[in-house]
């Protein structure tokens, strides 16, 4: 059971030191209580106290990580269960599953393909964060089917077999690392609990019902295994919805440990696999890659675990695009990535050159910046001095996105000698308007 700020507050020195970077022990013993700081922030805590005080500070969904050759990926650490709460910190890895049957090389050469797959996405690149090896025969075959995998990439593995002697075989491919086993059910799970605490790996768990995976994990946990996964057993989307659902709400609602871990989904889907990533799965292993479908869902995780409060930006400055001459003209926009890479990708697919000031406008787009007051004629003004704008260029012409017309006048009598242009109020009639006006 969680306790209270005030229970917590019995457990800390009380000398209000002030070291955790609070005003008193009061203070973080609340922050403590609603998860948003770590104990390990007071030096000063007595090992008896850390003792009672772990269970009550360990988050409610635990943070599982998988290593190898220096890559990793971390799932779970979850607080919230609405993203607009606060935000999700952890983005659920993305797998894809490839059959143990399909001989070596052929392994091999598709998880080469997969393995250098990258998109860019908003000046990000988003890539497959591992490989699940799945056994459908015996232990020697399954192993060389990870060994081929490992040829093929560095990536983190989640072996899939219930049989422990495939399973240590295959970990004899793996030294070193710390991939993720799936599964331990009813029948093997003190053979595979074995298995993964020699190896310091996770364990994914399956059960019928979230009263079997809980009397599951408790079993397993108590026979010194912590790091686990869980994989109900469901069918549809609805019971996928319901289980995640009701996964993460005790979890973090009721604080009951037994269900406090990241959840792993095999969606057969388009549809499932979105959903799987937006409620709540930790590992999303889908049975088969293709660019278009693994593009989408990189796209959906990276805005669903982007923090609301903390949009993405690029840095503000000024953007050559396609090599620009002194006459040619500048163009104004915000730091907002989005707004960025629509102004950019479309003046750079017409092939005309342009300076491209990128404004600080705390990363909104030009309609909420210009609302919130964060991109006026006096920012940009500032930005044209700040980047020295006027010794890049002989024409002094600038081009505001049409969404700030209102702006002109302002920036006029801000910039004395510039001529102030209104340009369209979508980046997709860029180019035309580039064409025909400039
Ligand atoms: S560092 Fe520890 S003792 Fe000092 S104020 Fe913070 S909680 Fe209290």
């Amino acid at each position: 059971m969680a306790l209270t700020g005030i229970q917590i507050y019995k457990l800390l020195p009380q000398t209000n030191c002030k070291e955790c970077g609070f005003p008193t022990c009061l203070a973080f013993a609340m922050k403590l209580a609603a998860k948003q700081v770590e104990l390990s922030a007071c030096p000063y805590v007595s090992e008896a106290s850390k003792a009672q005080l772990a269970e009550s500070s360990a988050p409610p969904i635990r943070l599982i990580t998988l290593k190898s050759n220096g890559n990793e990926v971390k799932v779970g650490n979850e607080v919230v269960l609405f993203r607009h709460e606060k935000t999700f910190y952890n983005k659920p890895g993305l797998f894809v599953a490839v059959k143990d049957d399909q001989g070596a090389e052929a392994i091999r050469l598709k998880v080469k393909e997969m393995d250098q797959y990258v998109a860019n996405y908003v000046g990000i690149d988003l890539a497959l964060d591992g490989f699940a090896v799945e056994a459908t025969g015996g232990a020697g075959q399954f192993a060389a089917a990870v060994k081929a995998v490992r040829s093929a990439s560095k990536k983190p593995i989640i072996l899939i077999s219930h049989d422990p002697d495939a399973v240590k075989a295959a970990l004899a491919e793996l030294p070193a690392e710390a991939p993720l086993i799936c599964g331990a059910d009813g029948k093997n799970w003190e053979a595979m609990t074995d298995l993964t605490k020699a190896n310091k790996a996770s364990l994914v768990v399956s059960g019928a019902s979230l009263d079997e995976l809980a009397e599951l994990t408790e079993k397993i946990k108590g026979k010194g295994v912590e790091d686990l996964v869980l994989s109900p057993q469901v069918r549809g989307l609805s019971s996928a919805l319901a289980y995640e659902t009701q996964i993460r709400r005790v979890a973090l609602k009721k604080n009951f440990r037994p269900l406090g871990f990241p959840v792993i989904e095999f969606p057969k889907t388009l549809a499932a696999a979105t959903q799987a990533i937006a409620k709540y799965g930790g590992f999303v292993v889908l049975e088969a890659f293709s660019p278009e479908l693994v593009y989408s869902l990189l796209v959906l995780r990276q805005n669903i675990y982007t923090d609301p409060q903390k949009p993405i930006q690029v840095q503000p400055g000024v953007y050559e695009i396609n090599s620009p001459k002194p006459d040619s003209a500048v163009l104004v926009t915000t730091n907002f990535s989005i707004t960025y890479f629509s102004v950019a990708n479309e003046v750079e697919s017409s092939g005309q050159p342009a300076w491209l000031l990128v404004t600080d406008a705390e990363g909104m787009s030009v309609l909420t910046a210009w609302a919130a007051g964060k991109f006026d004629a006096e920012r940009i003004a500032k930005a044209v001095k700040t980047f020295n704008i006027a010794d890049k260029v002989s024409k002094k012409r600038i081009v505001l996105p049409g969404h700030v017309a209102v702006l002109s006048g302002e920036l006029e009598a801000e910039l004395p000698g510039w001529e102030i242009m209104v340009g369209p109020r979508e980046a997709v009639d860029l180019p035309k308007y580039m064409k025909q006006v400039l």
